[in-house]
């Protein structure tokens, strides 16, 4: 059997998604052997000219080489996967389209002119993807199985439940009953509620589920005493370009339960 040509790329992004899957030690050397593992940064030549079966794609677009990098490898290979929230939702980079550009220009020196090339966006504002592994880092375990899957010919599951329904799993307190700002009724699951099992509330970093309840997530968090800027903040950090809806559900009526601020 002819092994498949498997690349992981890296555009804009901290690499953390990248080192996450080698972190994974015994079963990347399982994968190696089913695969040919053609790019790899840190481990073996990056070549986006390659011709490939699965490329991973880490990252955001934020620049024109993003977008040039991004353009080709999707032209090269069959299956293009969105591989963390970079790539999915726009994560952290993306926020700053909320925020006012006077507050961090006279941080970009010279990297200025690059960086303001293109609007940091997720890939899939600007190819067609066909596959989303999120999360900040993404699950390793989950990275495997999608990549066993494809091998077997299956067609890989994408998590579609929320994160409370893992949570709920794990039997922990909720968190949002004592008062925390848990995302996780609208934050896609598939990380097995790894911080609320630990105690501290979802951020979000998996995106919005399809079917979330937006309007319900706010007026929950109004009622739980925070108000339009911690929310939206909040939900800003890892998503915000995946809730273009978020300004005009804040402000809906009946969404105004008496917040104080909690900043
Ligand atoms: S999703 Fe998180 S871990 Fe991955 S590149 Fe972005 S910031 Fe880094
Ligand atoms: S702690 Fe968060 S994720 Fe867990 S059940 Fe409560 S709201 Fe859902
Ligand atoms: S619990 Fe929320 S913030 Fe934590 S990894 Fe899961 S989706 Fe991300």
């Amino acid at each position: 059997m002819t092994k498949p040509k498997v690349g992981f790329f890296g555009i804009t992004g901290c690499a953390g998604c990248l080192l996450s899957f080698i972190f994974n030690e015994d079963e990347i050397l399982d994968i190696t052997n089913l695969v040919n593992l053609k790019a790899f940064p840190f481990i073996k030549e990056v070549n986006a000219d390659d011709n490939f079966d699965i490329v991973f794609l880490e990252g955001l677009v934020a620049s024109k080489e993003d977008l040039e990098t991004l353009k080709k490898l999707r032209g090269n290979t069959k299956i293009l996967v969105s591989l963390g929230a970079c790539a999915c939702t726009g994560c952290v980079p993306a926020y700053r389209h909320f925020t006012l550009k006077e507050n961090y220009e006279h941080l970009l020196y010279e990297k200025r002119e690059r960086i303001r090339d293109v609007e940091p966006t997720p890939i899939d504002a600007h190819v067609k993807v066909d596959y989303f592994i999120p999360g900040c880092p993404p699950n390793k375990k989950e990275i495997l199985s999608f990549i066993k899957d494809l091998l077997l010919g299956k067609k890989p599951r994408q998590y579609t439940d929320p994160v409370c329904v893992e949570c709920r799993r794990n039997n922990n307190l909720c968190l949002l009953d004592i008062g925390k700002p848990c995302l996780g009724p609208i934050t896609l699951g598939g990380c097995n509620s790894v911080c609320t099992n630990g105690g501290f509330e979802c951020w979000g970093c998996r995106g919005p589920t399809k079917d979330m309840n937006l309007d319900l997530m706010i007026k929950v968090l109004k009622e739980k005493g925070f108000d339009d800027k911690f929310i939206k903040d909040r939900m800003r950090t890892f998503a915000g370009l995946k809730l273009p809806v978020l300004e005009r559900v804040i402000n809906a009526k009946g969404n105004n339960a008496k917040p104080h601020n909690k900043d």
